[in-house]
């Protein structure tokens, strides 16, 4: 038996992330891992942290929904987690990618508070209701992530319903991720000037733009690292971004996120980094319309322009409209500013827009994280 798990857990890892634009919940890696119930399997596992992710996806009726994850430092020398998965969750933390912490205390309801995010939870925090007074006014907003017949179902603490509800960055929130902060610690993975440190900083893969850096967390009214505990400086004002959002076949594939400091491609397989590809998406036809590299992004002084780098062409749907005689054709090489609701469109059902605008209202056939975990580790109880 050969077991797939090294795909599973990196198609998780493009799920876990620290952008306060892109992630949709945040939860506490060491107790998700715990919810020996979802499976019957061993003490342990990193498997349950993507089955949640799946769960969330299935609430969010979206792909690719990532999660925030906090952690005690004690989780990277858990002797029931394998090697393996000590050393992909030591990668995460070097880039960033989760939040790995000495003492995580009420870290993980500050970054929900801070970013307006829903918690994954089954810990009750009576105590926190007057900092948090969403904990008990905001049916939806904690959830606890409980065995379900295809999977992890939510059950919220307030109100009992199954949707997680996002809330409003708050006004403190709005403030800190208005600006840039640097850590003094050398190679901080969060508040650094770029690039991952500590004992894998050579495989870190991930450059942080300062667009994405995390919220502060707030020591006696201060900026701190939740990391280091240190003091953070203000280095200016946090780049101007917008969050974007692929949708195909009227689902919402994944988002991203588009600064001034870097153009975006998206195309069926865009050369180099940072560049959206839809090919797993694509059915033949749109797979042989869609070219590699087919439309470029920029955000230049505030605006969105999308050039047509194709082929084939692509065309703008003027404020979402789907009425055919509204759709303008954008010709291969030419440019176009990209209005409120506005969407291009690269073949028919292939759309980019900017991700609040973009509803999604398609039968949900999500892409599982879990798509290549062996069905043996997963042996659900039976109902
Ligand atoms: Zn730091």
């Amino acid at each position: 038996m050969r077991f797939e798990i090294s795909k599973v857990l990196d198609a998780i890892e493009g799920r876990v992330c620290t952008d306060p634009s892109l992630a949709r919940a945040v939860l506490d890696l060491a107790e998700v891992i715990r919810y020996q119930d979802l499976d019957g399997g061993r003490p342990a596992s990193l498997l349950r942290l993507g089955m949640v992710i799946d769960a969330l996806s299935r609430q969010l009726e979206e792909d690719s929904v990532p999660v925030y994850a906090v952690v005690h430092r004690a989780l990277l020398s858990d002797a029931d987690l394998t090697s393996n998965e000590r050393m992909v969750v030591r990668r995460w933390a070097d880039d960033g990618l989760v939040e790995v912490l000495d003492n995580p205390g009420d870290r993980m309801l500050e970054v929900a508070d801070l970013l307006g995010l829903p918690v994954l939870t089954r810990v009750r925090f009576d105590g926190l209701r007057g900092r948090f007074p969403w904990l008990v006014e905001q049916p939806g907003r904690v959830l606890a992530s409980v065995p379900g017949a295809g999977g992890p179902v939510f059950v919220a603490h307030v109100g009992g319903g199954p949707k997680p509800v996002a809330g409003d960055r708050s006004p403190v929130g709005e403030k800190l991720l208005a600006r840039q902060w640097r850590c003094p610690e050398p190679g901080c993975a969060l508040f650094g000037g770029g690039g991952g440190g500590g004992a894998f900083a050579d495989l870190a893969r991930v450059e942080r733009a300062p667009a994405g850096q995390p919220p502060p967390s707030l020591r006696n009214g201060a900026p701190t690292c939740p990391r280091h505990g240190t003091r953070l400086s203000d280095a200016g004002p946090r780049p101007r971004s917008e969050v974007l959002a692929v949708r195909i076949g009227g689902l919402i594939r994944r988002r991203f996120v588009l600064t001034e400091e870097q153009p975006v491609m998206v195309g069926r397989a865009p050369e180099g980094s940072g560049g959206i590809m839809l090919g797993q998406w694509l059915n033949d036809e749109a797979r042989r319309w869609i070219s590699r590299n087919h439309i470029r992004l920029e955000l230049r002084v505030g605006e969105v322009i999308v050039t047509d780098v194709s082929t084939n062409g692509s065309g703008i749907r003027p404020n979402g409209s789907m009425t055919e005689s509204e759709r303008i054709a954008l010709a291969p090489k030419q440019s176009r500013v990209l209005a409120g609701a506005d969407m291009v469109e690269l073949y028919p059902g292939v759309q980019v827009g900017r991700a609040d605008e973009l509803p999604t209202g398609a039968p949900f056939t999500p892409t599982s994280v879990m798509a290549e975990a062996p069905t043996m580790a997963m042996r659900l109880p039976r109902p």
